[in-house]
């Protein structure tokens, strides 16, 4: 895809703050910085979205997630993380390049809240489980 931003920053093409790099991937800090060290792991060849991404490719991508997690756990005292994957407008993605979100949490200092609302009163959870099973 030679218009992706993505495919740019892994051809290093454009600069990025690249944290990790090996044959497959790179981790580079987010612009946006939705807390401190929010970190973007991405394939280097161009994927849209999780469900395209090869199996091999996205079983190494989660083990390179973890490391690079753990890096940001020490480097920079992260409390917790939460890693996320938007998949298609509807869910917020804005870059077409398949990538994973590592946020990382603190006490003091947040920029991102994750909510999920508790429907379990006004849904019929048993219609739901039926529908996938059948
Ligand atoms: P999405 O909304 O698709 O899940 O996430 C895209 C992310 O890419 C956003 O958090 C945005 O800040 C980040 N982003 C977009 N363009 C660039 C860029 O050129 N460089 C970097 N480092 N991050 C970018
Ligand atoms: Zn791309």
């Amino acid at each position: 895809m030679n218009n992706c931003i993505f495919c740019k920053i892994a051809n290093h093409e454009i600069p990025g703050k690249i944290i990790y790099e090996d044959d497959l991937c790179l981790a580079f800090l987010d612009l946006s910085q939705a807390t401190d060290g929010h970190t973007l792991i991405i394939p280097k060849e161009h994927y849209d979205h999780f469900l395209d991404v090869d199996q091999d490719v996205l079983a190494h991508l989660i083990q390179v997630t973890q490391t690079v997690a753990k890096k940001l756990e020490t480097k920079l005292n992260a409390q917790g993380f939460n890693i996320i994957t938007n998949m298609n407008e509807v869910a917020g993605q804005t870059v077409k390049h398949f990538h994973i979100h590592i946020i990382p949490r603190y006490q003091s200092h947040e920029g991102f809240n994750p909510e999920f609302t508790d429907r379990s009163k006004d849904i019929d959870l048993d219609k739901i489980y039926n529908r996938i099973m059948n």
